[in-house]
């Protein structure tokens, strides 16, 4: 047996339903309604947007890793120009 809860429109009420193949069954008035999707295609579905999800979060974490090391080096930069920058305006001076 397969159950869970859910809300019944014909109970009006949150009531155990029993999931079949195609099918869930409300345990109290047997109001019945098609599932929209076999529970393997959603299986599917589901993994595959795990898939895409881990995908996303690698490429959004290899960009923050580039433009953190991006920063840095600029901020490498900057500091090796102002230094620069104070070392000749002491050699004019
Ligand atoms: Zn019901």
């Amino acid at each position: 047996m397969n159950e869970s809860q859910a809300y019944c429109p014909r109970c009006k009420k949150v009531a155990a339903f029993v999931k079949t193949a195609k099918t869930s069954k409300c345990q109290v008035c047997g109001f019945e309604y098609q599932l929209s999707e076999p529970p393997r295609l959603n299986e599917a579905a589901h993994s595959t947007a795990g898939a895409i999800g881990s995908l996303v979060i690698k490429i959004f974490g290899g960009i923050l890793i580039g433009i953190l090391a991006l920063a840095g080096i600029v901020a490498l930069l900057a500091g090796i120009a102002f230094v620069g920058c104070i070392v000749a305006s002491k050699g004019k001076f």
